[in-house]
């Protein structure tokens, strides 16, 4: 896709339609992708952490213009006008295109009850989306978390352990995640059941 550089970290200037259409696509190829919200607390958080620049910069496949302060910072610096995507929009999204097509989902992250209580919401609002497994995201046992994500393989992995947590363990884990898309998602779980 068309990507800008903001301080020297890539955002793809891509609008809400034209990322479905892309994720959807490269799922269908059998492509991975590791999706980033890209918004300013990252950039600035990834000019003091060398581990989350290398993430941002040459890890991350995807990264979608969510902060509005991104939006801005292109125009000033003149490089071409984004369109806002954020990331709960995007994961409302992707969860819509699970439900409609039967896709296997699993959500880690979030407060036990907040992740017990996304799965009442999730299978009532997405009733034909597969549930494919869900862990909350105080769980020290990281290998019993990525058995269970390989034992189940799940078409997309949401993960909500709030930023830079979040972008780091995917980046630890992705090469052997057996899944099209995983993506942090941030407070979005507690959004969803708030
Ligand atoms: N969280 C988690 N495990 C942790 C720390 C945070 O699952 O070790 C969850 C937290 O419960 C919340 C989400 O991560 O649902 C987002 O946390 P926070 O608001 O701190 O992050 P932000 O959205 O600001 O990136």
């Amino acid at each position: 896709p068309k990507r800008i550089h903001v301080l020297g970290f890539p955002i793809d200037n891509l609008n809400i339609d034209q990322t479905l259409k892309l994720i959807i696509k490269e799922c269908e190829n059998k492509n991975k992708h590791f999706i980033v919200a890209q918004n300013p607390e990252k950039i600035i958080a990834g000019l003091k952490d060398n581990e989350l620049a290398i993430i941002l910069k040459h890890k991350a496949t995807l990264l979608i213009p969510d902060g509005f302060g991104l939006i801005i910072a292109a125009i000033i610096l003149g490089e071409s006008r984004l369109s806002r995507v954020t990331g709960i929009q995007l994961f409302e999204k992707l969860l819509d295109y699970a439900n409609e097509e039967g896709k296997r989902v699993f959500f880690f992250g979030g407060k036990p009850e907040v992740n017990h209580r996304l799965i009442k919401v999730v299978s009532q609002r997405y009733p034909n989306l597969i549930i494919a497994g869900h862990q909350h995201g105080y769980e020290k046992d990281h290998g019993m978390i990525l058995s269970k994500i390989n034992e189940v393989k799940p078409d997309f992995l949401f993960v909500a352990l709030g930023s830079p947590r979040q972008e780091k363990w995917i980046a630890k884990y992705f090469d052997n995640l057996p899944v099209y898309v995983a993506m942090g998602v941030g407070g979005s779980f507690d959004v969803l059941t708030g």
